[in-house]
Formats: C-alpha cells, structure tokens, sequence
C-alpha cells in the first residue's frame, strides 16, 4: 500500500462517459490497496474556449482576470470526478488548488509553485477518501489565483506527488506512451519503454507537449518515478521516466519535436558596444518574456544585428517593449517572420559523438528545405524551418536517425 497521484488530461475526461471511465481507473488503483490523489484538467478543449471567449471580449485581457477566467475549467472537472466516484459507490473529496493550498510565486499566467500543504490532503486521506484536485491552478500568499502555464496540470501532479512522496506518478493522456515523435504526424513513431528525465525535459521543451516540461524538471529534481500511459488502454505501463544512470539504451538521438509556436525577431543595426545585448535581453526579462534561440551577426558599420525567436503569445509584450529600446540605442528597425517553425533533434547519446549535426542538417538538405537560424545544447540540436515543412521535417529526422518503427502499432493516439 502507498500514495498514488493520478492525472488525467483534457481529452480523458472530454465527457461524462470518459469521466465514469476515468473514475473506474482510479478506482481500480484504490482497491488494490493505495490512497490515491486525482489531479483532472478541464475537459476537451474548455481551456480554449475560455481563452477565445475573452479574445472575443478584448485583445490585451488583464492577467489577473484571464487566471481567474481559465482556472475555472478544472473545477467542473474535478467536482464530475469526484459525483462519478460517489455514483459507483466509493468516497471522494474534490479540492480546488486553495483548499490544498498549492502556493505559487505571485506571477499571473505561468507561476510556479513554490509550496505545497499537505494537512488537508493527509487528513481526507487518514478518512480513506480519495482525493481530486484541480490541476493547472494555485494561489499566492496574497490568497491570489495564479496558473501555471498551457498543459500545467502535469506540473501540478507532480508537484503533489513530491509533497505527499508518493510511490508514483502516473500521467494518463491519449496516447499510449511517449514516442520517439508526435504520432499524430509521424507514423511510424517507436514507442519508448524508458526515457530519462533529461531527455523528456528537452523533447518537452522543444515541443513534444505530451508532458510539462516543468513537471518533468521537478519528477528529475526530487526523483519521481513517473509514467506516461493510456487513458484507455488501462493495462498498457506506457514509458517511465527515470535518471539517466539507469537507462538501459543508449542511442545518439531518442527523439525529433516541432514547436510551431514561436516567432522570430529581428531587431537591425544596433551598435556593436558591450552592454547591447544586455540592455535588450534585460529589458525582456524584466517583464517575464522568455526568450529562447538567440543569433548575432556583424553587420558593416560597427552595427550588428540581433534575432530571437520567443514564444508567438509573447508577441505583442515584446514589440512594445523591444521598441523602446530600438529608439534608445538608435538600431535602424524591428523585423518579424511569424513564418518558422524549430525542428529539433534530442538524445543524450550525442554527447561527445561528432557528425550527428552534419547528418541533421543532411537530412533537411536532402528534402531541399533551408534552415533560417540553428541552436544547439549538450543533447540538443534544433533548426528553424519554414512552417508548413515542419512536420516533413521531423519526418525526415526521423528516418535519417533510424528511429522509424516499421512495425508501429496502429492505434497510438485515441481521438
Ligand atoms: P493531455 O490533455 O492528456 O494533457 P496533451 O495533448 O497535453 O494531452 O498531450 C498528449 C499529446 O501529446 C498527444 O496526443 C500527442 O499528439 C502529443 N505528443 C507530442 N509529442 C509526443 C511524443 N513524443 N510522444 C507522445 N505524444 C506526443
Ligand atoms: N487545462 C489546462 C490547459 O489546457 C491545463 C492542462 O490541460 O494541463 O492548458
Ligand atoms: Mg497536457
């Protein structure tokens, strides 16, 4: 007997017939003898929806009010779950993230949780009472209601897991393990039986969004044995997520990932001084802008010019802020290409190995598409490509680095 933490995504608890689903699968966890902690985000698209909805209202919603809007979602999940549990006859307690009391810093929109309380949670489990939170949601010390980021429920199952050092954590979703790419798009996808946390982070990062890439950061911080699996296909272990010490292939590249959601930045011309870079990159992160591929280049006269890519919902905040800084250091103009999508190959195998690079970016040379601007990290290369060649892209990497599944099993993703 231990503690369980269970979460479940969107589309897992998209309607009341998933929803009795779900409540069957934890069940099915309680009666063999654990106390179980649910964590549910809101169902199907409703986080969407709300976000449409007050795009229909305004274009610059207050930060404050959009945590309130979208943290709602997870509330009609949760109290569902927790009537589906009552209904098959087992007790169970629904709690949003301030009943628990999962603190975050005071960041509206993509906080991070810095505590989590965990008498209440011990006292219904002491009852014997399964317990389902609200994922995706916390509150600050000044009692307000904070989010933490697109897809942070699974930051939210983990983060309760570490507080209540449960034997594990399980995020259940639509696809029956995580990948060696999205199988929406890639086929002939292998499945994982293990990756390391290390690896999961980074294909996290540059897109894989089966999983938070914080949820990861923190399973990897506090060791959290942590699977991904199946919704519906209950008795599928899926992949587990461990320290890359235990890991039994090794292999230079383990996964490909698109992430279509950024945009690049060109600020042109600035002088070529020390302290540039530091007054535009500062002023970014003085607001919170996450900023990720960064290139320099020597333009003639002493000016350089400087591209960035961040996240497309950063847009905005950023041209009103980067133009500020334009007028200030004198650079001549501020160019946007909505138009990339960064393509990226991952694997901690490619450490110390020579040539993975070259056959990167033969692999996209092969297929003709051209690469606007190229990163790399100790177990990470990523290119940005045209947008709609993305996906062909990945296939291509897929191929060239031998992780092509021929024998892929069909039904990966349930729609
Ligand atoms: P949930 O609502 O359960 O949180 P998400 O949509 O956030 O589900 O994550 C599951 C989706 O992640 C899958 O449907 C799949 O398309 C996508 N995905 C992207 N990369 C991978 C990968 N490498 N392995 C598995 N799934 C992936
Ligand atoms: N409901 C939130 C979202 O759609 C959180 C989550 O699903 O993890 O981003
Ligand atoms: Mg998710």
């Amino acid at each position: 007997m231990g503690i369980v933490v269970q979460k479940f995504g969107g589309t897992s608890v998209a309607d009341s017939k998933k929803i009795k689903n779900v409540a069957n699968a934890v069940i099915k966890e309680y009666k063999n003898g654990n106390q179980v902690v649910v964590v549910v985000s809101a169902m199907g698209h409703s986080t969407d929806y709300l976000i449409n909805l007050a795009g229909e209202i305004t274009q610059k919603p207050d930060n404050r009010e959009m945590d309130m809007l979208i943290s709602s979602g997870e509330q009609v999940s949760m109290a569902l779950l927790a009537m589906a549990i009552h209904e098959a006859g087992y007790p169970a307690v629904s709690l949003l993230a301030s009943q628990v009391g999962i603190l975050t810093e005071s960041v509206h929109n993509r906080a991070r949780i810095i505590d989590v309380k965990t008498e209440k949670l011990e006292k219904h489990l002491s009852e014997n009472k399964i317990i389902v939170v609200a994922g995706f949601q916390g509150i600050t010390k000044e009692g307000e209601i904070t989010t933490l980021g697109r897809g942070g429920s699974d930051t939210s199952a983990v983060a309760l897991a570490v507080a209540l050092k449960a034997d594990r954590c399980d995020i259940y979703t639509d696809v029956r393990a995580v990948y060696t790419a999205d199988p929406r798009y890639v086929p002939k996808a292998s499945r994982l039986e293990q990756v390391s946390y290390i690896e999961m982070l980074e294909l996290a990062r540059v897109g894989a969004n089966v999983l938070h890439p914080r949820s990861v950061e923190t399973a990897n911080q506090f060791n959290v044995p942590m699977r991904v699996r199946s919704s519906f296909y209950l008795d599928d272990p899926g992949t587990l997520i461990i320290g890359v010490e235990d890991m039994e292939i090794y292999r230079p590249v383990n996964g490909v990932a698109a992430d279509k959601s950024q945009v690049r930045i060109a600020i042109l011309k600035v002088p070529d001084q020390p302290g540039i870079a530091a007054r535009i990159f500062g002023a970014l992160s003085k607001n919170n802008i996450s900023v990720d591929m960064i290139i320099q280049s020597l333009e003639e006269d002493n000016a350089n010019n400087i591209a960035f890519t961040v996240d497309e919902t950063d847009l905005n905040s950023t041209l009103s802020i980067l133009e500020e800084v334009r007028m200030n250091l004198g650079a001549k103009e501020i160019v946007v290409d909505n138009d990339i999508a960064k393509i990226s190959i991952v694997g901690a195998g490619m450490i110390d190995r020579p040539g993975i690079a070259a056959s990167m970016f033969e692999a996209l040379a092969e297929q003709n598409i051209n690469i606007k601007m190229i990163a790399t990290s100790e177990i990470k290369i990523s290119c940005l490509v045209e947008k709609e060649r993305a996906h062909e892209a990945v296939r291509a990497l897929h191929s060239k680095f031998e992780l092509d599944d021929e024998n892929a099993e069909a039904d990966k993703v349930k729609l």
